[in-house]
C-alpha cells in the first residue's frame, strides 16, 4: 500500500486544519487496497457479502423462447394473410413445463401458457382475452390488428445469454442477486473473506451500562452506535470496551486491535489535548495523520496505518461527540471499509427535496444536518430540521430520516430551496 506521507505529499493545497471532506476521502481511497483472502459459499450463505469474481452465466436465460402471455400462439405470417378477422383452428396446448410436440402451420394456432415453449412454427401470442373461442375450442377469431408479428413472446437468452456476465466481482450481494444465481443454476459463489474491525472508546468520564453514573460522567453510546453501523456493513465486530485517558492503556490496546483486524474505530480523544498523547502514541505504532476538517459535526479526525508485530491496520480516531461519530462514519469510515473489504465503493445516494425553512449556513464547510423528509401540504416531498443541531445530541439522529447535506461552497438556504438529502432507510 502507498504510505499516508507519500499520499498527502502529491496533495496541492493540503491543509490538515482545514480540509474539505472530498480531499479526505480522495487521501484515504489512495491509502487503503483491499485485504486479501476468500471463501467459497452456498449462495443462501453469501447475502450482504462481496463477490470475489465476475459470474458468467452458464445457461440463457429464458431458456427458451417462451410466451409471455396465457392465450394463442401461432405463426406471425397469419396476419398478414387475413383481412380483417383472423379466424385459426386450435390443434393443441403448451404447458408451461411441458411443451407442445407438433409444429403449427399457417392458419393454426395453441393454446398457450404463460412460460411455456413456443412450439414448432410459432412467434406470436395473441392474449386470451382479446379472442373470441368458437366450435367448442376448436376456433378461436380476433381482428388482425389487435396484435403484431412477434407480440407477446420472450426471447431465448434475452435476460441474459450464456456466456456474458451477470454479476461482476466486488458487488454486494443482495436478495435479488440471490434469486439471480439461483435462476442460473449456480449453487456456490467466491465471495471476499469477512472484514474484521476492532473498536473501542475512550475517554475517563465514560461509564458502561450498569455502572453507576458518577458526577460528570456519561454511559458511552459511542460503542453502541458504532456497533450497529458496523453490523449493517457485515463486518466481524471486535468490541473493545472502554479504554482509559491513559498512554499505557491505549497503546496496549492499540496493539491489539492491530494484531487482530483489519480496522481499527476509535472515538473520542482526537480533538486538541487529548490528541497530543495519542499523537505520539501513534508516532510509535505507524503513519497517522490528525486532521481538522472543514465539515460539522465531526472536525477532528485521525486517519492512517498503524502495525504491530508485523500485523497492520487502518486506524479511523472519529472524534467524542456521539453525533459526530455517525456522521464521520458515514462520510468517510463506511466508504474505506468498502475498499478494504473490495466491495464496489458507492457514495450514499442523495436526492433533492426542497426545504421547508430556512437553514443557517456558512460557505467554506461541508455539513450534514439532521433532516426529516415527509409530504408537505402539496404532497410533493420536503425536509425540515430535527430540533436542536448539537454535535452531542444523539436524539437528533434518532429522529431525522436523512441527513441533510450543505456542500462546502454552499451558503444559507432559503425557504422553498431545494437541497440534497441522503436518506437513512437501511442505513440508521
Ligand atoms: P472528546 O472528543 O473525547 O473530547 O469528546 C467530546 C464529547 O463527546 C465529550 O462531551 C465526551 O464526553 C463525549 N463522548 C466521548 N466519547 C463518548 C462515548 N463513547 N459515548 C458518549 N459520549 C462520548
Ligand atoms: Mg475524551
Amino acid at each position: 500500500m502507498p504510505s499516508l506521507q507519500s499520499v498527502i505529499s502529491c496533495q496541492s493545497d493540503y491543509d490538515p486544519t482545514a480540509l474539505p471532506v472530498s480531499q479526505a476521502n480522495a487521501i484515504i481511497a489512495e491509502v487503503l487496497e483491499p485485504v486479501s483472502g476468500n471463501e467459497q459459499l452456498a449462495i443462501r450463505s453469501a447475502l450482504d457479502r462481496v463477490l470475489a469474481h465476475d459470474v458468467i452465466s452458464p445457461i440463457d436465460v429464458p431458456a427458451h423462447d417462451n410466451s409471455a402471455m396465457d392465450g394463442y400462439a401461432f405463426p406471425g405470417q397469419s396476419l398478414s394473410q387475413a383481412e380483417g378477422d383472423v379466424v385459426l383452428e386450435v390443434i393443441g396446448t403448451a404447458y408451461a413445463g411441458n411443451a407442445f410436440d407438433g409444429e403449427a402451420q399457417a392458419g393454426q394456432a395453441i393454446r398457450i401458457m404463460t412460460g411455456a415453449i413456443m412450439p414448432a412454427g410459432c412467434d406470436t401470442v395473441i392474449p386470451q382475452e382479446f379472442v373470441d373461442v368458437q366450435a367448442g375450442g376448436n376456433l378461436i377469431r380476433f381482428a388482425s390488428d389487435t396484435v403484431r408479428a412477434g407480440d407477446n413472446r420472450r426471447l431465448r437468452g434475452e435476460d441474459l445469454a450464456r456466456g456474458q456476465s451477470a454479476l461482476q466481482a466486488g458487488r454486494i450481494l443482495t436478495p435479488a442477486d440471490l434469486g439471480l444465481l439461483a435462476s442460473l443454476g449456480v449453487p456456490e459463489v467466491k465471495v471476499r473473506r469477512r472484514l474484521r474491525v476492532a473498536f473501542f472508546s475512550t475517554g475517563d468520564e465514560l461509564r458502561s451500562i450498569g455502572e453507576p453514573l458518577d458526577p460528570g460522567c456519561v454511559y458511552d453510546s459511542n460503542r453502541y452506535t458504532l456497533h450497529g453501523m458496523l453490523r449493517r456493513l457485515n463486518v466481524d465486530l471486535i468490541d473493545m470496551g472502554v479504554v482509559r485517558d491513559e498512554p499505557e492503556a491505549m497503546e496496549a490496546a492499540f496493539r491489539s486491535a492491530c494484531e487482530n483486524a483489519d480496522a481499527i474505530i476509535t472515538s473520542g480523544g482526537v480533538s486538541v489535548g487529548d490528541a497530543d498523547y495519542t499523537k505520539q502514541i501513534m508516532a510509535r505504532l505507524g503513519d497517522v495523520t490528525f486532521w481538522k476538517i472543514a465539515m460539522r459535526p465531526g472536525r477532528p479526525m485521525a486517519f492512517g496505518k498503524i502495525a504491530s508485530n508485523g500485523h497492520e491496520a487502518a486506524l479511523f480516531g472519529l472524534p467524542g461527540n456521539p453525533v459526530a461519530v455517525m456522521v464521520t462514519f458515514y462520510h468517510f469510515v463506511r466508504t474505506a471499509l468498502h475498499r478494504l473489504m473490495g466491495a464496489n465503493v458507492t457514495p450514499l445516494p442523495r436526492i433533492r427535496v426542497r426545504s421547508a425553512g430556512p437553514i443557517r449556513k456558512k460557505p467554506g464547510r461541508t455539513e450534514y444536518q439532521r433532516g426529516i423528509v415527509a409530504a408537505g401540504a402539496d404532497g410533493t416531498l420536503e425536509v425540515r430540521l430535527t430540533g436542536e443541531q448539537g454535535s452531542g445530541v444523539l436524539r437528533s439522529m434518532s429522529e431525522a430520516n436523512c441527513f441533510i447535506v450543505l456542500d462546502h461552497h454552499q451558503g444559507a438556504v432559503a425557504a422553498g430551496d431545494s437541497v440534497e438529502v441522503v436518506l437513512f432507510d437501511g442505513l440508521i
